[in-house]
């Protein structure tokens, strides 16, 4: 906005605040002002105040004509003849051609000039190529201070009236109901606004705030209600592009934006002109929870983007408000309230919308939606403004987890009903909103506008009644194999090629199968009560969680909530072929999957170990940690875990400290199945999200070098796992980047026995990392290893102990 006039700085929050202690600090308050003189006088003296201080703004004439404008200055002239030629006398009138635009008339060198004041943008003004300006108000202003451009600079002007507050920046002064708001007495703002002497309820004081701005940000419920009644402008916006609305958000009101929007009808979509932000963004920039829940409660749009195209999601996360953004995460939106039927046309081509669009007159506001040729799975957006049919791309694209339809730089929406809804309320950017929808039948229907919608009920919340919509499935990932070449190594597996594991009763074809999610034991959302996050892992938070029901069963069980936050739907059945196999894996030291839950987002339910990663807990308490009670129990229990697993011909591919979790101190358990596979590109993944913990430094060198996962490269990792343990949570390799490792390796050298480690330990890790996978022991044997080595007889009797 670099050629924006004005300042766009951020008032502070508490500028109402500054007000109470500058302005009014040496006054007296106004119940104290009242115990000399009666209401209707202190309305009556600030009404003549007022107005003294709008004094030099009474240039605007209203709708007056180009002709009458003409007559005015002429007369002025005649008036003041004394005074030279009366260059730079001038006025200003609506504009004749456009609701939201001004002329300026003035006079020079014994001519008239005429001068359209555009409205750029919401409040934003501009004469010709001269600069946008905020407030017409700080238009004239800057043409008073020097001619810029014009004949001559503005010097005195016609007797009319001030412009109205909404044009205006600011105002001059802050009037008896903006003190009474201040004061945050109900009971004097409801007399004053008994009064006739009460003052315009628009006015705006100089922040430009109304009464309403401040007593939304303020939270005062009760004066919010009275001003409500008084039937405020509620898209008038302050200096800094805020709404009321806006305002509730800052000032972190949830209560206040409930009554705003279903008292008010205050549009939650309206945006800032500065940067396009809508309440939504303010309360994710705040951090205020309450407030994003209230305004989704109240339908606003989940993924309205900025002039940044930011969502409030992207907001939250950019400024870290992670509680906001488990709100963002775990909404789940209502259904849309209107059909599909009523103005979609799967058969209509861009010349037959024309021709459907004209048999209907080119009512403005008239539209239907059809698919798109341009792409398969795209639809537009045919629609008649004045009597012209403009036809918009509806394209849809994967946001988070979300499949989402926009148009151009418009709202993420969730559907093409929610589409609809949107843009029936507000233009937001299209030449005017969608008021009449044509069917297939050619039946032209009118389509509820906002308020409308407001008093609309809400749909039930049948939980099937909302499917989003899904894109088509992309042919070339359809029941075909990834290409793999012999000499770039072929992608990891979660599955050795010679070792499947063994498949759910209907098991999927080869390939690339699609996921019978149906074989998933489904969580219902009703069930789940979510807690805090306890974690991050590739795909999104981990919560934790309670399961009030689990198989027809009542429960209180603590669970683990793992969502998915991946955006391709590709990765998504990657996800869920893993929770597949995961499923039906039992076993002591493996973490239980208890089952899915479709959200949105998408979540798998795992049992919960309290003590969360093995390798955080080395870190953060190395000395409840003892060698020979809790490492050597620990590391047998991993072993016995993988035996389980290699009895199912099951390859983790990603054992290491971190993906063991702690139950309690006498009980581990592995977790993470294969989930990384679930990416699609194991290293890239890795690098992307796990910064210097690359997974080159647990893999053996024939994973490095082939791809090729066994039993035995489970092994290696196990090793390596063993290694980060009897260190204490060490990072394997220091600083060594994947290849330097690699090189490492190669050269016959391996990692060095940590400080604690006994002797035989360190024998078993070396074992692991013999280059020729067959000489590596099994888990059995490992397993065996540790149970039957003298130092374990310790972590025996730990165990019996603690039983
Ligand atoms: P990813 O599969 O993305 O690597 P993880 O399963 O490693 O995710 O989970 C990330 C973190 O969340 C873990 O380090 C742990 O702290 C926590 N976590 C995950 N699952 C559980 C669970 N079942 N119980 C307790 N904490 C868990
Ligand atoms: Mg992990």
């Amino acid at each position: 906005m670099s050629n924006t006039q004005g300042d766009v700085a951020m008032a502070s929050d508490d500028d109402d605040q500054v007000y109470a202690n500058d302005e009014f600090s040496s006054m007296p308050s106004i119940s104290q002002a009242l115990r000399k003189t009666s209401l209707e006088q202190l309305l009556a003296d600030d009404k003549a105040e007022t107005e003294k201080a709008d004094e030099m703004l009474r240039w605007y004439h209203g709708k007056i004509s180009r002709e009458a404008a003409e007559k005015l200055l002429k007369e002025a002239v005649i008036k003041y003849r004394n005074k030279s030629d009366m260059g730079g006398l001038f006025l200003v009138r609506d504009s004749t051609v456009s609701t939201t635009d001004f002329s300026l008339s003035l006079t020079a060198d014994g001519k008239t000039y005429h001068y359209q004041i555009q409205e750029k943008k919401e409040g934003f003004f501009h004469i010709d190529d001269g600069p946008l300006i905020h407030g017409v108000e700080c238009l004239i202003a800057h043409y008073t201070d020097s001619a810029n451009g014009l004949p001559t600079n503005l010097e005195s002007f016609c007797q009319g009236r001030p412009p109205p507050h909404n044009v205006r920046k600011t105002g001059r002064t802050s009037n008896l109901l903006h003190r009474a708001v201040i004061e945050g007495d109900a009971k004097l703002v409801s007399q004053i606004l008994a009064s006739p002497n009460c003052p315009d309820i628009n006015a705006k004081n100089k922040t430009g705030s109304t009464a309403l701005h401040m007593a939304s940000y303020r939270g005062n419920d009760d004066i919010v209600e009275l001003l409500l009644g008084a039937k405020p402008d509620l898209t008038i916006k302050d200096r800094n592009g805020h709404t009321v609305l806006h305002r509730a958000c800052v000032g972190d009101r949830p209560s206040t934006v409930h009554l705003l929007i279903k008292r008010g009808h205050c549009d939650p979509q309206v945006r800032c002109p500065h940067n396009g932000w809508v309440p939504l963004h303010e309360a994710a920039m705040k951090g205020s929870m309450e407030c994003t829940k209230a305004l989704l409660e109240e339908q606003a749009t989940p993924f309205p983007r900025s002039d940044d195209l930011e969502t409030p999601l992207d907001v939250a996360e950019k400024y870290r408000r992670l509680d906001v953004m488990r709100v963002f995460e775990n909404f789940q939106p209502s259904q849309a309230r209107t059909n599909r039927k009523d103005w979609y046309h799967p058969e209509l081509s861009r010349k037959g919308a024309v021709g459907l669009l004209e048999y209907s007159s080119l009512l403005s506001g008239l539209f239907l939606i059809r698919p798109s040729k341009r792409q398969e799975g795209w639809h537009a957006l045919s629609l008649c403004f004045q009597r012209t049919p403009y036809h918009y791309e509806i394209k849809n694209t994967h946001y988070r987890d979300r499949f989402v339809h926009f148009i151009d730089d418009g709202p993420y929406l969730l559907s093409l009903e929610h589409l609809v809804q949107h843009y029936s309320c507000r233009a937001d950017g299209l030449p005017c909103a969608l008021r009449h929808s044509v069917n297939t039948s050619y039946k032209v229907k009118d389509m509820p506008s906002y308020e409308d919608y407001c008093n609309l009920p809400i749909p039930p919340g049948d939980e099937d009644a909302y499917r989003p919509d899904l894109p088509p499935r992309p042919s070339s990932i359809a029941d075909e194999c990834p290409p793999t070449s012999p000499t770039t190594p072929e992608p990891p597996t979660p599955f050795s090629k010679t070792s499947r594991p063994p498949l759910p009763s209907n098991p999927p074809p080869a390939g690339r199968p699609g996921v019978n999610d149906g074989e998933l034991y489904k969580i219902n959302v009703k069930h789940i009560k979510k807690g805090a996050e306890i974690g991050q892992g590739e795909y999104g938070s981990v919560l934790k969680g309670i399961l009030t029901e689990y198989k027809g069963k009542k429960h209180k069980m603590d669970i683990a909530l793992k969502m998915f936050h991946d955006a391709s739907l590709d990765n998504r059945e990657n996800f869920l072929r893993e929770a597949l196999v995961m499923q039906q894996l039992e076993h002591d030291c493996i973490v239980k999957l208890l089952g899915v839950c479709q959200g949105p987002p998408l979540m798998l339910v795992e049992e919960y170990l309290p003590k969360g990663s093995m390798l955080d807990f080395l870190l953060d308490y190395p000395t409840e940690v003892r060698v020979k009670q809790e490492l050597y129990l620990w590391a047998s229990q991993i072993a016995l875990g993988m035996m389980y697993l290699e009895k199912q011909q099951f390859v983790h591919r990603d054992l290491a400290a971190r993906n063991i979790l702690i139950m309690t101190k006498r009980q581990v358990k592995i977790s993470d199945f294969g989930l990384s596979r679930a990416t699609g590109s194991g290293s890239d993944y890795y690098k992307a999200s796990h910064g210097g913990r690359w997974p080159i430094k647990w893999y053996a060198p024939e994973s490095v070098n082939y791809g090729h996962f066994s039993h035995a490269s489970d092994v290696w990792s196990f090793g390596i796992t063993l290694w980060e343990m009897f260190s204490y949570g060490e990072s394997p390799y220091g600083d060594k980047k994947g290849i330097e490792v690699v090189q490492f390796i190669e050269s016959g050298k391996r990692l060095s026995k940590p400080e604690k480690c006994p002797d035989v330990v360190y024998n078993v890790m070396l074992r692991c990392w013999k280059a020729d996978a067959a000489q590596r022991p099994t888990f059995k044997e490992l397993n065996r290893q540790f149970q039957e080595d003298p130092l374990y007889a310790d972590a025996r009797e730990f165990l019996k102990q603690n039983k």
